[in-house]
């Protein structure tokens, strides 16, 4: 299926909705039935059902076959933030005893619940480089169940061979997760090379207008019907209808934001190279990434998200951010608007920084403003530092 045919028609029924243009918000909780026998009937399905909102609801239904045909899964289900997204999908396929094998600088909030949350019921985590194969069979215990990827993260852009991790898991009966917020479906689709479950966070470019937190978990119609059964419908974590329909009108625009931004990245990356001030890049596709062969094999394209390091200290990374006019300095990344995000800025005393994220590191994400705009804005601004 084209990507316009799932952003723009999939699921959308319009034929029992008026032939409404724009699909209908079912604002409501519950749904009745005309007789004890058709609520029973109901009941024996209720991941493909209307019967309770937190189970099935028919908005938040349209978004879910629109993202699990995206990341061309058979089904997803969608949560109240990407943060739910992980731990859903991470604790609805393990038990304590279990062992994982996570990439060393995961979202910050995975690192939490894998290296503080699920210790405190016996889950042990192994935090690993992941750049080689290697790291991930010398990590390997007998009790090892499962692989969580982030290719690439999102501060400092380390990538992982996705098929060659998910053969690997293959081999040793572990289920594989990935964490593919930053490419988006549209740059870069793990499951196609092995991976169970695909997890977004749909704050980012999947909604793209930076007024929606969502999640969401991609995978085979019998892993998420296991999960939304057993782990999803016993913690609740569910997306209203009236944020689902804000993504699903967020998503109508995901290429064009998704390429415009990509686009802006590459032009301001050209713009600042060689730049004096500029320290380094990281950037999968830039010539000085070290993995930058492996991200043209297995990505499309990089998105608008890169990180600088700049020649100064705190106080010139202050100046630096401060002076950006069309820079808005706040976390997330993936909307219509330029960020700037400095790790000097994270209210972390120093020595509990994370010493492979350096200080002088500045995270940028391209909204889909005029380039030309962004670029003059970042070059007189590192004249302040
Ligand atoms: C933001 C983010 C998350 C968490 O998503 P929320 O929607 O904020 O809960 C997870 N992974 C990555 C890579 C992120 O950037």
């Amino acid at each position: 299926m084209h990507v316009s045919e799932i952003l723009n028609e999939l699921g959308e029924e319009r034929e029992n909705y008026f032939q409404a243009v724009s699909p209908a918000i079912i604002q409501t909780s519950n749904f009745s039935y005309p007789s004890v026998k058709a609520m029973r009937e109901t009941l024996q399905q209720e991941f493909e059902r209307p019967f309770y909102s937190r189970g099935y609801n028919p908005t938040v239904a349209i978004l879910r076959q629109k993202l699990a045909a995206l990341e061309g899964t058979e089904d997803a289900l969608v949560c109240g933030s990407g943060s739910a997204a992980v731990a859903i999908a991470v604790l609805g396929n393990l038990k304590s005893g279990d062992h994982v094998i996570c990439v060393q600088k995961p979202y910050s909030w995975t690192y939490k619940l894998l290296g503080t949350l699920l210790e405190r019921f016996g889950v042990e985590t192994s935090f690993i480089d992941g750049t080689e194969i290697s790291h991930f069979e010398q990590a390997l215990k007998p009790h090892t169940r499962m692989v969580f990827l982030e290719s690439p993260n999102s501060m400092t852009f380390e990538l992982q061979d996705i098929a060659e991790v998910a053969a690997f898991a293959k081999r040793h009966s572990l289920i594989s997760l990935i964490d593919n917020s930053y490419a988006s479906p549209l740059f870069q689709q793990p499951h196609a090379l092995g991976i169970d479950l695909v997890i977004h966070s749909a704050t980012k470019y999947l909604n793209g207008h930076s007024d929606v937190v969502a999640g969401v978990i991609c995978g085979s119609k019998k892993i998420i019907s296991r999960l939304f059964s057993e782990d999803w419908m016993t913690m609740g974590p569910v997306l209203s209808p009236h944020d689902a329909w804000l993504l699903i009108r967020g998503l109508r625009t995901l290429e064009l934001r998704a390429n415009r931004s990509a686009d802006n990245a590459a032009f301001v990356l050209s713009g600042l190279k060689g730049h004096s001030k500029i320290e380094s890049v990281y950037f999968p596709f830039d010539e000085s990434h070290p993995q930058h062969t492996l991200a043209r094999k297995q990505m499309k394209r990089c998105s608008g998200l890169f990180s600088i390091t700049i020649r100064t200290d705190d106080a010139g990374i202050e100046r630096f951010c401060d002076s950006l006019k069309h820079f808005q300095i706040a976390c997330s990344w993936g909307g219509y608007e330029s960020l700037v995000f400095p790790v000097a800025g994270l209210a972390i005393p120093p020595e509990k920084r994370n010493p492979l994220i350096p200080d002088n590191l500045v995270r940028l994400s391209m909204g889909i403003e005029d380039p030309k705009l962004l670029l003059d804005d970042l070059l007189l601004a590192l004249e302040q530092v």
